[in-house]
């Protein structure tokens, strides 16, 4: 008998959909406040600058034209940046885009890829998306165990995902963790290596990706220009390797996946120190004001070195959650990833900062 019932792809029957932070429209329509505070997205609470806003004026002439597919300028100014050749660029609608551009390029049901307990959701969701399988290895102390990781490898693992630091747990592993690491990887699995964050990463040990690109082909380096650059809504986002990896990539790009306002946008973000100075100075502060505003809370906390933390309340954190968001207070669940406990908090001014650490205050006491 022949039956005519839609039948999604194998990975897609049961894939969960990406669950964002909750939009500061959506808390106002059901709550009617105007005044809200948004911590639940690790955007840049600095705002877009007045030069990107004057440039992006300039362009509204050019909406009816399809952008510079191959993104020329953006590219040029990367290059010169970090010291990479034009065909070691891949552009993407956000890192996430290229993340899954990544999933697409090198998975399907025959393979497997490996990421932590507690990752960036974005990885499950792609991996899954595919059909391919995902082996997850215990986290250690909330962050990446490498040797586990490596250890996990089988024939079919084509790809690895590594967040440093991680979200939503702000863990990160050292410059000599990642060499050892990339010794054992074979080199034919891909090792993407998120670096979303790597803007405010201080620490000495800290490793830039782009140190280890010429030794290694297999490696794929996304950065994205949504957090300390303050473009989320633009959509824009870059990986790093190989000219072997890139142009595989490439191929599987929709042609103009990054819009011309994300391009002019970015390429005026990249050569402004002046607002990553900024954006790295403010988040220091106010990573310093929360730790500092949990410990008198008696709340314990993730040490973070992205631009937001992950503080537990020791039970479900459902109730404090939905109380903040009744104050106008909107932070992040992570429940979806295996952290019921948690509520993850993203580095605002210091006035939100303070204005959120005195709500959480009182609905502890309540
Ligand atoms: C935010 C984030 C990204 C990037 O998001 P885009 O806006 O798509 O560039 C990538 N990886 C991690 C770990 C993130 O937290």
């Amino acid at each position: 008998m022949i039956t005519h019932q839609i039948i999604a792809a194998a990975g897609v029957q049961k894939l969960q959909p990406y669950i964002p932070g909750k939009p500061i429209e959506e808390l106002q329509r059901e709550l009617g406040l105007n005044s809200i505070i948004k911590l639940a997205s690790n955007e840049n609470p600095l705002g877009a600058s007045e030069k990107i806003k004057a440039a992006l004026a300039k362009e509204l002439n050019q909406l009816t034209r399809y952008p510079d597919g191959n993104g020329f300028i953006l590219k040029k100014i990367l290059s010169e940046k970090y010291s990479v050749e034009l065909n070691q660029i891949t552009l993407g609608n956000g890192s996430n885009d290229v993340l899954e551009l990544i999933a697409r390029a090198f998975l399907n049901q025959q393979t497997s890829a490996i990421f932590s307990q507690h990752a960036f959701a974005v990885y499950p969701i792609s991996v899954q998306a595919v059909g391919a399988q995902a082996i997850v290895t215990p986290a250690k102390n909330w962050g990446h165990d490498l040797a586990a990781m490596a250890d996990a490898v089988v024939g079919n693992t084509r790809v690895i995902f590594l967040a440093n630091p991680n979200n939503p747990t702000g863990t990160w592993f050292t410059r000599a963790e990642l060499t050892e690491f990339m010794q054992r990887i074979p080199k034919n699995v891909v090792v993407v290596l998120d670096e979303a964050y790597c803007e405010y990463a201080q620490p000495a040990e800290y490793p830039n990706g782009l140190d280890f690109l010429a030794q290694h082909k297999n490696l794929i380096i996304t950065r994205t220009f949504s957090k300390a650059y303050g473009l989320a809504a633009l959509r824009v986002g870059y990986a790093l390797s190989s000219p072997e990896l890139a142009d595989i990539l490439n191929r599987v790009r929709q042609p103009f996946n990054v819009n011309h306002f994300a391009l002019v946008a970015a390429s005026i973000a990249l050569q402004d120190d002046e607002y990553l100075e900024q954006s790295r100075a403010l988040n220091q502060v106010g990573m310093r004001q929360l730790e500092k505003g949990f410990s008198e809370l008696n709340l314990s906390y993730i040490p973070s070195i992205g631009n937001f933390i992950a503080v537990d309340f020791a039970s479900p954190a459902d109730r404090v959650y939905e109380a903040l968001l009744k104050l106008g207070v909107i932070v992040r669940p992570v429940k979806n990833y295996q952290m019921p406990t948690f509520l993850r908090v993203s580095i605002g001014t210091q006035e939100e900062n303070q204005r959120f650490l005195e709500f959480l205050a009182q609905v502890l006491i309540e």
